[in-house]
């Protein structure tokens, strides 16, 4: 049995300094914006080497509270990529805003900033970039477009956590970037958890307000907020992990190296690298268009694999009304024969051999 993310095994090896820091917030009683949520921010802030960092409950809210203090709003358009977790559209449409899909690169499955250029239109107003599987998008290439159109990029780095381009990470190149801990992330809580990077005071400042119910001095609220905060147990757990991201994203990295090396001699596209940055390998992802005899191999093996995604957004029944007329070729073809391996630091070569092994079966078969 081979799963696709381990967090027990990642549990027991961290489980000293977590099941301390745990039993420090039950003890102090503080659960909600406390101490450790407090230094989390500055600690994450600087990892990222990004202004600010502000907490709060998810993933999908980091994205929509980014979008709304960036005054993306109703009528407006932003251009993004259908291949991605539905997370990432819902944010654009909980603002009033209609998310644009664009056609993506082949091998790196991110945007690509001529197609992005190509959709523009008098109402778009912002560019939402996923570093997909932890790959790092074009930046320099998406800012250009953005600043010959005057569009403000919001980046996705919902899977990119310590993936970075010439030293400088993801989350630090656009007006504001949304992160998620959710726990098979790279960088992973026990449960639900967020986070806004951004160098921005004024955006920083909108945030922290939006997230705790438009408040800024208890029981005076200026504006419609939400309840959207980071807990201090996840926090806690985040500030452990945080110390370790770059061993987690080292070995992501080794067993994604691995699983290349091996699976070059077999007739399907193993993961690519497009050299504008250092992928963190938050999914292994390989195309086939043997993939489901591979899923089923796999699945009669006892390995976990998965297809992210089956679907893109633009064929999604949620987002069809948007799209008619939308033909993404790309994007179709590789949710017909993309297939993502198991990937988790902690993977052993042992683990990733008999992965291989598996798929072997299926092209001598
Ligand atoms: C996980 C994910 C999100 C949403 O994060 P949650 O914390 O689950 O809300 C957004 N975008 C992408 C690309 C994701 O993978």
């Amino acid at each position: 049995m081979i799963p696709m993310v381990d967090l027990k095994t990642q549990y027991h090896r961290l489980k000293p300094e977590i099941d301390q820091a745990l039993a420090e917030v039950l003890e102090s009683c503080a659960f909600v914006l406390g101490p450790n949520v407090q230094a989390f921010e500055k600690e994450a802030a600087a990892y990222l080497g990004v202004k600010h960092a502000i907490g709060c409950a998810s993933g999908t809210d980091a994205l929509h509270l980014a979008l709304r203090a960036a005054g993306i709003g109703e009528g407006d358009e932003v251009i993004t990529s259908a291949f991605t977790f539905i997370a990432t559209a819902e944010a654009i449409r909980y603002v009033g805003a209609r998310p644009v899909f664009v056609d993506i690169d082949p091998d790196s499955f991110n945007l690509r900033p001529e197609l992005v250029e190509r959709a523009i239109t008098a109402r778009t107003r912002a560019i939402m970039p996923v570093h997909l599987f932890g790959q790092p998008c074009d930046m320099a290439g998406l800012q250009a477009v953005a600043d010959r159109h005057g569009l403000k990029i919001i980046e996705d780095c919902a899977q990119s956590f310590g993936a970075s381009i010439g030293g400088k990470q993801t989350g630090s190149f656009g007006v504001a970037a949304g992160f998620s801990f959710f726990p098979s992330k790279n960088l992973g809580c026990y449960g639900d958890g967020g986070l806004v990077a951004t160098d921005s005071d004024e955006l920083a400042q909108q945030i922290k307000v939006l997230r705790n119910h438009g408040s800024e001095v208890r029981y005076y609220h200026d504006v419609v907020g939400y309840n959207s905060r980071l807990d201090e147990m996840q926090a806690a757990v985040l500030r452990v992990k945080l110390r370790h991201i770059e061993e987690f994203n080292a070995g992501r990295r080794r067993a994604a190296h691995r699983y290349s090396e091996l699976l070059a001699e077999l007739p399907l596209q193993a993961a690519k690298e497009d050299g504008i940055g250092a992928h963190v390998y938050h999914q292994y992802t390989l195309l086939s268009d043997r993939r489901d005899d591979i899923l089923q191999a796999l699945a009669s093996a006892g390995i976990a694999c998965a297809v992210y995604y089956p679907v893109p957004l633009h064929r999604q029944k949620v987002f069809l009304a948007d799209c008619a007329g939308v033909d993404l070729p790309v994007t179709e073809d590789i949710a017909r024969r993309c297939l993502s391996l198991p990937m988790f630091p902690e993977l052993s070569d042992e683990q990733i051999e008999r992965v291989v092994d598996v798929i072997r079966g299926v092209f001598r078969g």
